[in-house]
């Protein structure tokens, strides 16, 4: 059984006494301390990238909406009929990207329509 201090004398011998004790629970009071920290910066840092992230996929999503609302079936029709025929242009270059599509329908024998896509096949 310890006596409760009286004297500053006893004071001082108590906290000597107790010097590990003291030691061990400032370490863990900065350990607590610590952890604390970090997940609170970690939880912070999380929801900044979280919101990056949302602002980029939002950024990506309209700009995949906006693709989508391409109508390709409607612009293959829009288009120039003697390009649609595969006709190169007036100056038969060859070179140039009406001449490529020339080419591609004359090597597939006509307009490519596209395919059906295979979804779930590796
Ligand atoms: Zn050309």
């Amino acid at each position: 059984m310890t006596a409760s201090p009286n004297t500053p004398a006893d004071q001082a011998r108590a906290l000597l006494a107790d010097l590990e004790g003291q030691r061990r629970r400032e370490e863990q009071a900065f350990r607590a301390g610590f952890e604390a920290g970090y997940r609170d910066g970690w939880e912070i840092g999380y929801a900044h990238a979280h919101h990056e992230m949302a602002a980029e996929w939002e950024a990506l999503a309209a700009k995949v909406r906006a693709m989508t609302e391409v109508a390709t079936v409607n612009a293959r029709e829009a288009l120039d009929e003697s390009a649609a025929r595969g006709e190169p242009c007036a100056a038969a270059c060859g070179r140039c990207s009406r001449c490529a599509r020339a080419a591609a329908v004359a090597r597939r024998g006509g307009d490519y329509l596209g395919e059906r896509a295979h979804r779930g096949a590796a």
